[in-house]
Protein backbone atom coordinates (compact mmCIF):
# COMPACT_ATOMS: atom_id res chain seq x y z
CA UNK A 1 0.00 0.00 0.00
CA UNK A 2 0.99 3.16 -0.93
CA UNK A 3 2.49 5.54 2.76
CA UNK A 4 2.12 8.72 2.91
CA UNK A 5 2.96 9.93 6.27
CA UNK A 6 1.54 13.42 7.91
CA UNK A 7 4.27 15.82 9.46
CA UNK A 8 3.09 15.15 12.74
CA UNK A 9 4.96 18.26 14.84
CA UNK A 10 1.55 21.03 15.04
CA UNK A 11 -1.61 21.15 13.21
CA UNK A 12 -4.80 19.36 11.84
CA UNK A 13 -2.67 16.21 11.90
CA UNK A 14 -5.34 13.45 12.30
CA UNK A 15 -7.87 14.93 9.75
CA UNK A 16 -5.00 14.74 6.98
CA UNK A 17 -4.16 10.71 7.98
CA UNK A 18 -8.36 9.88 7.72
CA UNK A 19 -8.23 11.63 4.10
CA UNK A 20 -5.81 9.53 2.80
CA UNK A 21 -6.78 6.52 4.34
CA UNK A 22 -10.25 7.62 2.76
CA UNK A 23 -8.24 8.11 -0.33
CA UNK A 24 -6.77 4.40 -0.21
CA UNK A 25 -3.33 5.12 1.83
CA UNK A 26 -1.34 4.26 4.64
CA UNK A 27 -0.82 7.45 6.81
CA UNK A 28 1.67 7.12 9.35
CA UNK A 29 2.54 9.89 11.89
CA UNK A 30 5.99 11.37 11.16
CA UNK A 31 8.51 13.06 13.69
CA UNK A 32 11.90 11.48 13.33
CA UNK A 33 13.93 11.92 10.38
CA UNK A 34 13.66 8.05 10.35
CA UNK A 35 10.18 7.53 10.07
CA UNK A 36 10.65 10.13 6.78
CA UNK A 37 12.57 7.97 5.07
CA UNK A 38 10.38 4.81 4.43
CA UNK A 39 7.42 7.07 2.97
CA UNK A 40 6.31 7.53 -0.91
CA UNK A 41 4.89 10.60 0.25
CA UNK A 42 4.63 13.47 2.58
CA UNK A 43 1.38 15.95 3.56
CA UNK A 44 2.03 18.97 5.67
CA UNK A 45 -0.62 19.95 7.51
CA UNK A 46 -2.79 22.93 8.07
CA UNK A 47 -2.01 24.91 11.54
CA UNK A 48 0.69 27.29 12.40
CA UNK A 49 3.48 27.64 9.98
CA UNK A 50 6.14 29.68 12.05
CA UNK A 51 5.44 27.13 14.94
CA UNK A 52 5.84 23.74 12.28
CA UNK A 53 9.20 25.83 10.98
CA UNK A 54 10.63 26.36 14.19
CA UNK A 55 9.78 22.61 15.08
CA UNK A 56 11.05 21.30 11.64
CA UNK A 57 14.59 22.39 13.21
CA UNK A 58 13.84 21.32 16.76
CA UNK A 59 12.98 17.42 15.36
CA UNK A 60 16.17 18.16 13.22
CA UNK A 61 14.22 16.99 10.35
CA UNK A 62 14.75 20.41 8.43
CA UNK A 63 17.84 18.80 6.28
CA UNK A 64 16.07 14.95 5.85
CA UNK A 65 12.93 16.75 4.52
CA UNK A 66 15.63 18.99 2.05
CA UNK A 67 16.84 15.87 0.88
CA UNK A 68 14.10 13.83 0.32
CA UNK A 69 12.18 16.74 -1.49
CA UNK A 70 15.53 17.29 -3.36
CA UNK A 71 14.62 13.37 -4.29
CA UNK A 72 11.69 14.32 -5.67
CA UNK A 73 9.62 12.49 -3.14
CA UNK A 74 5.61 13.67 -3.59
CA UNK A 75 4.61 16.38 -1.18
CA UNK A 76 1.49 18.24 -0.65
CA UNK A 77 0.94 21.17 1.67
CA UNK A 78 -2.33 22.48 2.73
CA UNK A 79 -2.11 26.20 3.86
CA UNK A 80 0.23 26.25 6.76
CA UNK A 81 1.61 23.13 4.84
CA UNK A 82 1.70 25.73 1.50
CA UNK A 83 3.30 28.93 3.18
CA UNK A 84 6.87 26.13 4.02
CA UNK A 85 6.47 24.63 0.82
CA UNK A 86 7.14 28.58 -1.05
CA UNK A 87 10.39 30.18 -2.17
CA UNK A 88 9.21 32.99 -0.57
CA UNK A 89 7.19 34.15 2.06
CA UNK A 90 5.50 37.15 2.71
CA UNK A 91 4.45 38.76 6.05
CA UNK A 92 5.83 35.82 7.70
CA UNK A 93 8.49 35.70 10.31
CA UNK A 94 12.01 36.88 9.16
CA UNK A 95 13.73 33.64 10.78
CA UNK A 96 10.66 31.30 8.84
CA UNK A 97 12.62 29.40 6.49
CA UNK A 98 11.03 28.11 3.48
CA UNK A 99 11.30 24.47 2.29
CA UNK A 100 11.18 26.46 -1.70
CA UNK A 101 9.48 22.81 -2.74
CA UNK A 102 6.95 25.00 -5.65
CA UNK A 103 9.01 27.94 -7.22
CA UNK A 104 5.91 30.19 -5.85
CA UNK A 105 5.95 33.44 -3.44
CA UNK A 106 2.92 32.77 -0.85
CA UNK A 107 1.87 35.59 1.37
CA UNK A 108 0.69 34.47 4.52
CA UNK A 109 -3.02 35.99 6.34
CA UNK A 110 -3.62 37.35 2.73
CA UNK A 111 -7.18 37.29 3.03
CA UNK A 112 -6.92 38.69 6.47
CA UNK A 113 -7.83 37.76 10.14
CA UNK A 114 -9.55 35.26 11.60
CA UNK A 115 -12.81 36.27 11.15
CA UNK A 116 -12.15 36.44 7.51
CA UNK A 117 -11.91 33.19 7.33
CA UNK A 118 -14.74 31.82 4.40
CA UNK A 119 -15.70 29.18 2.50
CA UNK A 120 -16.18 28.57 -1.45
CA UNK A 121 -16.97 26.15 -4.21
CA UNK A 122 -14.20 26.01 -6.30
CA UNK A 123 -13.75 23.85 -9.39
CA UNK A 124 -10.01 22.78 -8.98
CA UNK A 125 -7.75 21.42 -12.47
CA UNK A 126 -7.62 17.06 -12.24
CA UNK A 127 -10.53 17.03 -9.41
CA UNK A 128 -13.47 15.96 -11.36
CA UNK A 129 -17.15 16.04 -10.81
CA UNK A 130 -18.52 18.88 -8.43
CA UNK A 131 -16.66 22.04 -7.19
CA UNK A 132 -14.80 21.33 -4.18
CA UNK A 133 -15.85 22.74 -0.93
CA UNK A 134 -12.77 24.80 -0.09
CA UNK A 135 -12.71 26.00 3.57
CA UNK A 136 -10.27 28.95 4.41
CA UNK A 137 -9.03 29.58 7.71
CA UNK A 138 -6.12 32.60 8.35
CA UNK A 139 -5.82 31.51 4.67
CA UNK A 140 -2.39 32.21 2.61
CA UNK A 141 -2.98 32.70 -1.16
CA UNK A 142 -0.05 32.57 -3.96
CA UNK A 143 1.18 36.24 -4.96
CA UNK A 144 3.21 34.81 -7.97
CA UNK A 145 4.87 31.62 -9.12
CA UNK A 146 7.43 30.33 -11.80
CA UNK A 147 7.67 28.90 -14.53
CA UNK A 148 6.78 25.32 -14.39
CA UNK A 149 4.47 25.62 -11.53
CA UNK A 150 0.58 25.42 -12.52
CA UNK A 151 -2.44 26.78 -11.36
CA UNK A 152 -5.43 24.55 -10.36
CA UNK A 153 -7.72 27.14 -8.90
CA UNK A 154 -7.85 30.83 -8.02
CA UNK A 155 -10.42 33.00 -6.14
CA UNK A 156 -11.16 36.68 -6.16
CA UNK A 157 -9.65 38.11 -3.03
CA UNK A 158 -11.05 41.21 -0.91
CA UNK A 159 -9.00 43.29 -3.09
CA UNK A 160 -10.66 42.80 -6.08
CA UNK A 161 -7.44 40.60 -7.90
CA UNK A 162 -7.45 37.06 -8.43
CA UNK A 163 -5.55 34.80 -6.39
CA UNK A 164 -4.02 31.37 -7.12
CA UNK A 165 -5.00 28.79 -4.37
CA UNK A 166 -4.40 25.40 -6.01
CA UNK A 167 -1.10 24.84 -7.32
CA UNK A 168 1.10 22.00 -8.55
CA UNK A 169 5.08 22.01 -9.63
CA UNK A 170 5.86 17.87 -10.52
CA UNK A 171 5.19 16.38 -7.50
CA UNK A 172 4.64 19.24 -5.23
CA UNK A 173 1.01 19.91 -4.40
CA UNK A 174 0.03 22.74 -2.16
CA UNK A 175 -3.68 24.46 -1.71
CA UNK A 176 -4.43 27.51 0.59
CA UNK A 177 -7.61 25.95 1.44
CA UNK A 178 -7.95 22.37 3.55
CA UNK A 179 -9.88 19.85 1.91
CA UNK A 180 -9.19 17.11 4.94
CA UNK A 181 -12.00 19.08 7.07
CA UNK A 182 -14.84 18.36 4.40
CA UNK A 183 -14.93 14.71 4.19
CA UNK A 184 -14.29 15.55 0.74
CA UNK A 185 -11.35 13.19 0.20
CA UNK A 186 -10.80 13.94 -4.00
CA UNK A 187 -7.95 16.56 -3.44
CA UNK A 188 -6.31 13.86 -1.22
CA UNK A 189 -6.70 10.87 -3.78
CA UNK A 190 -5.60 13.56 -6.66
CA UNK A 191 -2.12 13.41 -4.19
CA UNK A 192 -2.26 9.65 -3.62
CA UNK A 193 -2.15 9.23 -7.71
CA UNK A 194 0.88 11.89 -7.96
CA UNK A 195 2.33 9.76 -5.08
CA UNK A 196 1.55 6.38 -7.08
CA UNK A 197 2.91 7.87 -10.38
CA UNK A 198 6.08 8.60 -8.89
CA UNK A 199 6.37 5.23 -7.60
N1 LIG B 1 -2.14 31.62 9.13
C1 LIG B 1 -1.48 30.37 9.36
C2 LIG B 1 0.03 30.48 9.15
O1 LIG B 1 0.53 31.49 8.83
C3 LIG B 1 -2.02 29.29 8.45
C4 LIG B 1 -3.43 28.97 8.83
C5 LIG B 1 -3.84 27.56 8.56
O2 LIG B 1 -3.04 26.65 8.32
N2 LIG B 1 -5.12 27.35 8.67
O3 LIG B 1 0.71 29.53 9.31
Amino acid sequence: MTVIGVLALQGDVREHQSALEGAGAQAPAVRRPAELAVLDGLVIPGGESTTIDKLITTFELREPLRQRLADGMPVYGSCAGMILLASTILDGRPDQEPLAAIDMTVRRNAFGRQVDSFEADLAVAGVDGDPIRAVFIRAPWVESVGDGVEVLASVTGPDGGTHPVAVRQGNALATSFHPEVTGDHRVHALFAEMVRAAG
